[in-house]
């Protein structure tokens, strides 16, 4: 019953970080335990979606994020590509569909996308939902009023992290600050979008850091989230985004991550 009353807790409230911390500290057998008595409560025990996440426009990102080989200033062999054609979207959206995924995800490489690169995402977002798959966007940070349109064309989910802990945070991103990220998130949930976010460890953050990413969580976000998803930067076990950045260095800015290119959509269970 603890668990439970943790999990509605964790839905209303801010956690300090000292609390954070003596969760980590508990036996990891017991964190199990616990963890499964939230999941139960809300989703079935032995089922999951899976879900598909295509690059429909890799590289040459202006955003210097210290964990991602397509930030453009850092030469780790990704190429700059154009963005897709929709037909190549909505076929690969239908495989994935045919392969069991219920959920198609577009990530873009941007710091955010001006006009002329929604129009086309637009597109997509409804051709992917006319195939009665759930459409799920990540593009960065969006200006007031592109969550409406991207709503208003179907959109199911946005997903937008928090990379780190606020304290870490000018130690991995110079190019915009945390704030920039819950606005954002802000903007997705004003416009009844179901926001998908989590946060990244291993990046050289201190454990009280790590405690603090998940205490600083805004209540307001858990509400209406499926968060927090917390990513090792090591780990290929969970999204995307994460697997291109194997065997990256673990602390600080990289010049030589490994690539991988959009070519193959890789699924996250979620
Ligand atoms: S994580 Fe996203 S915003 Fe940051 S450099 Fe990579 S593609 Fe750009």
């Amino acid at each position: 019953m603890q668990a439970v009353h943790l999990s509605r807790r964790w839905q209303t409230q801010n956690w300090s970080v000292a609390e954070v911390e003596a969760l980590f500290a508990l036996p990891f057998i017991d964190l199990m335990f616990r963890a499964q008595s939230v999941h139960r409560e809300y989703h079935a025990a032995n089922k999951i979606q899976l879900s598909t996440l295509l690059s429909i426009k890799t590289g040459g990102c202006s955003e210097d994020c210290g964990y991602c080989p397509q930030a453009a200033r850092y030469q780790t062999g990704v190429e700059n590509e154009a963005i897709l054609d929709v037909a190549t979207v909505v076929s690969t959206a239908k495989l994935s569909k045919q392969n069991g995924a219920s959920r198609f995800c577009m990530g873009a490489a941007w710091r955010g996308p001006k006009q002329r690169d929604l129009d086309p995402v637009l597109e997509m977002v409804r051709e992917v939902k006319a195939l009665g798959l759930e459409t799920c966007c990540t593009l960065g940070m969006l200006k007031d009023g592109q969550a409406e349109q991207l709503k208003a064309a179907g959109l199911d989910y946005y997903n937008h992290n928090l990379d780190t802990a606020p304290e870490k945070y000018g130690d991995i991103v110079t190019t915009r600050e945390y704030q920039d990220r819950l606005d954002t998130l802000d903007r997705v949930r004003g416009a009844g979008i179901n926001v998908c976010c989590g946060g990244i460890v291993g990046m050289g953050e201190s454990r009280t850091e790590r405690a603090g990413l998940i205490a600083h969580w805004p209540a307001s976000i858990h509400r209406q989230s499926r968060c927090p998803s917390i990513t090792s930067y090591k780990s290929k076990a969970h999204q995307c985004t994460i697997s291109w950045q194997v065997n990256a260095p673990s602390t600080g800015r990289s010049s030589s991550a490994p690539s991988r290119r959009h070519a193959s959509p890789c699924r996250t269970v979620l």
